[in-house]
């Protein structure tokens, strides 16, 4: 790191949702001193509409950057759950007590924030290939698309390089652990279809004027969608038996999908959907590969530490992901300010400090998308009439429900928590209770 202010000295890996919400929350933190490494050329966007949950929304409002995202935002009011089929109703929840946002988080926000910040300074085109040491002072190798490799120290290296983390393998290794990714087996078309493109079909119009998320579910596939961008745009998400699983994924997990195969994995969906899947232009069917990774015994090394997808990649079906990203960002912050010395024992500390707020609700959250996922593709029987009945019982009423990311209970403990702010009112009692590890 070529500055040399007094103070803390943070190397961030990644300039995703969860590297990016940390060099931010870092610099309002009062760190000197942030230095993110990126592979891409700059700062990109989500690439799709995600649900902007109120836990993630407290974080970015602390960080200065919801309003502006908040703007263009559809507050979703219920959901609709129905069959694939037929597009009958098997419930309707009324998600008004808890409110929720769905739209586009740009990087735009983002960029604009951090740009705000002297202490932050972005390197891209620059990849992180190896880690040469944990502690005292981490140290990286930095492969530039341009020029020689070169070596970087911090006090702190803070891994956000997403699903396929190379830092998150290197921990593996030295531990000798074997955890992998795990292939779901499972692919999501997301696609965004204009109010232009949806202009003359008045069942459509009715979907992009309305409040409310609707899942259509089918065997071993659904459909999610809700409208975003002031209801100018409607977002659609699947998941879907991922029928080329077996070919190589690229880098990000993403590929150019097959129109014909979107059309045939969806052939038992109501007219409705049907329609609004064939306005995609032959060609733009984006395709994402859903891959989780197996729970890690640990997120720390010596003074590094994991975020994000490196350490709890999920389904999507809990709509937390870029949410935990930032969650973890957001504590990393609060911890690393309230470190008593910058001794390397204590900045350890300060790590398993996050470790021990983050860890177990990332992980919970991961198990509960899992377990959502088999409930709603579960196929014709027994299992899935007591599901439906469940459904039937929750018309119009909170309570516990199959479909884990309109249950209530679990929407009050994954939105209703405050992590920063048990991160600022736990920390002291956390640090002192924990050992100092000899560090080497
Ligand atoms: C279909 C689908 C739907 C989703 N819907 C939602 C939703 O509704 N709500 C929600 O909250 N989340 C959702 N998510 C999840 C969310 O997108 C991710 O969890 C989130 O983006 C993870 O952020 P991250 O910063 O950890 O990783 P990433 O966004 O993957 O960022 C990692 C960054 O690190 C960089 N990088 C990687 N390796 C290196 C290296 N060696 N050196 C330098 N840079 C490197 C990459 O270029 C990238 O910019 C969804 C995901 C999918 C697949």
């Amino acid at each position: 790191m070529d500055r040399d202010e007094p103070g803390l000295r943070v190397a961030i890996i990644g300039a995703g949702m969860g590297g990016l919400a940390c060099a931010l929350a870092l610099a309002k933190h009062g760190i000197p001193q942030v230095d993110v490494y990126e592979t891409a050329s700059n700062l990109g966007f989500v690439g799709a509409g995600i649900q902007l949950a109120p836990n993630m929304g407290r974080i970015l409002d602390r960080l200065g950057c919801w309003e502006t995202i908040a703007m263009e935002a559809t507050d979703i009011k219920s959901a609709s759950i129905r069959k694939h089929n037929d597009n009958k109703e098997l419930a309707h929840v009324d998600l008004s007590y808890i409110r929720r946002e769905y739209g586009m988080p740009h990087m735009v926000e983002y960029t604009k924030a951090c740009k705000k910040e002297k202490a932050i300074t972005f390197h891209f085109k620059s990849s992180c290939s190896d880690i040469k040491s944990w502690t005292p002072k981490p140290t990286f190798t930095v492969v530039p698309r341009e020029g020689a490799p070169y070596d970087v120290s911090a006090d702190v290296l803070l891994a956000a390089d997403g699903i396929k983390s190379i830092v998150r393998s290197k921990i593996l290794k030295e531990l000798g652990v074997k955890a992998e990714v795990t292939d779901s087996g499972q692919s999501s078309y997301r696609i965004m279809l204009t109010r232009e493109q949806m202009a003359s079909d008045p069942e459509m119009l009715e979907l992009l004027d309305s409040d409310r998320v609707t899942r259509w579910l089918g065997e071993r596939r659904h459909i999610i969608a809700y409208p975003i961008s002031n209801k100018n745009i409607y977002n659609i998400s699947s998941a879907q038996p991922d029928i080329h699983f077996a070919e190589a994924p690229s880098a990000t997990y993403t590929t150019r999908g097959s129109k014909a195969d979107m059309l045939d994995n969806f052939k038992e969906c109501c007219p409705l959907v049907q329609r609004m899947l064939n306005l995609v232009p032959d060609g733009e069917v984006c395709e994402w590969k859903l891959r989780v990774h197996s729970p890690l015994p640990t997120w720390v090394k010596g003074n590094v530490a994991l975020l994000g997808d490196a350490c709890h990649p999920s389904l999507p079906h809990l709509n937390q992901g870029a949410a935990q990203a930032i969650e973890d960002g957001a504590v990393l912050a609060v911890v690393l300010s309230k470190l008593p010395d910058h001794s390397p024992e204590s900045i350890n500390k300060a790590l398993r400090v996050y470790e021990l707020i983050r860890k177990e609700r990332a992980e919970t959250l991961v198990d509960l998308a899992a377990a959502s996922c088999k409930t709603l593709h579960l196929g014709e029987g027994a299992a899935r009439e007591e599901r439906d009945r469940q459904f039937a019982a929750l018309k119009d009423q909170g309570g516990p429900s199959p479909d884990k990311s309109v249950d209530e209970a679990v929407n009050k403990m994954v939105l209703g928590t405050d992590v920063m702010q048990i991160a600022q009112d736990d920390f002291e009692g956390f640090f002192r209770s924990l050992e100092l590890t000899k560090l080497a």
